[in-house]
């Protein structure tokens, strides 16, 4: 699997900020579950050289711009100011399916380890193309407040797995807004503390919207209030899936391999568990431990969410 991530990188398209060498980058490896931080690159060549070298399940740079981005300690960075980010998850939006399974016998699992065999149970979490259509409409009214109310101009970006990053990227005042400013652009999004009173559809702000029939968009508070957040580099492939995080226009946005996968050919998984799985919006009925051919975006996705092991990757 790492292979398939090395390549990528060798030849990736990275989105990064003109203010690259101000940022902090991070990464999580593939054998480690904390991240290497304080890292920081001059231009895009020496960044790609490290991750020749170093490659990333999980890749970020800092919403914050620092004087010294590779200081060890926050004190020691001098930070200059954040983009503000808004982050909108699909299980705010839906019921997502999730069960627990053992991965060594396939059957499903009430707590955290498997009274048969004593195997770690693995969390499966099921985003449907669905669920995800309806986090992209709250997407859409979130991106009108940030544009009408507040005269931003963010850019959409899906997260690489269930949802969607809205970023406005921030000089100026804008970057110097403190966690409490923050809060209450926050607050304001999500329709908490706004003046309520009859108004016409065409009224400005909330009294506005609420005559429209709109309402608040459930976001992440927290990644909103801080100021010093890690942010997925737009090009980069999210470790939890396989897929894009990428750049998108939302009214043209489609939840499927074609649209969100770096990857072409198939692959072979020896699935841990049976059951019909919705795999990037595709429905694909898996047996355990029966070998099944799939496209390699849908194969990879499996493995990633835990549902099996990826075994052969055939480029096409
Ligand atoms: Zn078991």
């Amino acid at each position: 699997m790492k292979v398939i991530f090395k390549e990528y990188y060798e030849r990736a398209t990275l989105e990064l900020p003109y203010d690259m060498e101000l940022r902090e980058f991070a990464y999580q490896p593939f054998e480690s579950e904390s991240y290497v931080r304080h890292l920081s690159f001059s231009n895009e060549v020496e960044l790609k050289a490290y991750l020749a070298k170093n490659v990333p399940l999980h890749l970020y740079y800092s919403s914050a711009k620092y004087q010294l981005p590779s200081a060890k300690e926050m004190e020691e960075k001098g930070w200059m100011g954040a983009d503000i980010q808004f982050d909108l998850d699909a299980d705010h939006f839906c019921n997502v399916k999730k069960f627990n399974f053992c991965p060594t016998c396939g059957q499903a699992v009430e707590g955290d380890v498997c009274p048969r065999d004593g195997t770690q149970a693995i969390e499966y979490v099921e985003v449907t193309k669905e669920c995800i259509e309806k986090t992209k409409e709250k997407a859409i009214d979130l991106v009108e407040i940030l544009e009408d109310d507040f005269g931003f101009k963010p850019k959409v970006y899906f997260s690489g797995n269930r949802g969607f990053h809205v970023i406005v990227e921030c000089s100026g005042d804008c970057a110097l807004l403190s966690s409490s400013d923050r809060k209450q652009i926050a607050e304001y999004v999500m329709e908490i503390n706004v003046p309520k009173y009859r108004g016409e559809p065409g009224d400005p702000g909330w009294v506005g919207r609420q005559a429209r029939g709109k309402s608040g968009v459930e976001i992440d508070e927290q990644v909103t209030t801080d100021v010093k957040r890690l942010v997925r580099i737009p090009g980069s492939i999210h470790g939890k899936s396989g897929l894009l995080v990428r750049r998108v226009e939302l009214e043209k946005f489609e939840f499927s391999k074609e649209a969100l996968s770096p990857l072409k050919g198939t692959g072979i998984l020896m699935p841990f568990v049976s059951g019909e799985f919705e795999l990037i919006g595709e429905k694909v009925k898996l047996r355990e431990k029966t070998p099944i051919r799939l496209d390699i975006a849908l194969a990879l996705y499996a493995s990633l969410k835990g549902l099996g092991e990826l075994k052969i990757y055939e480029k096409g």
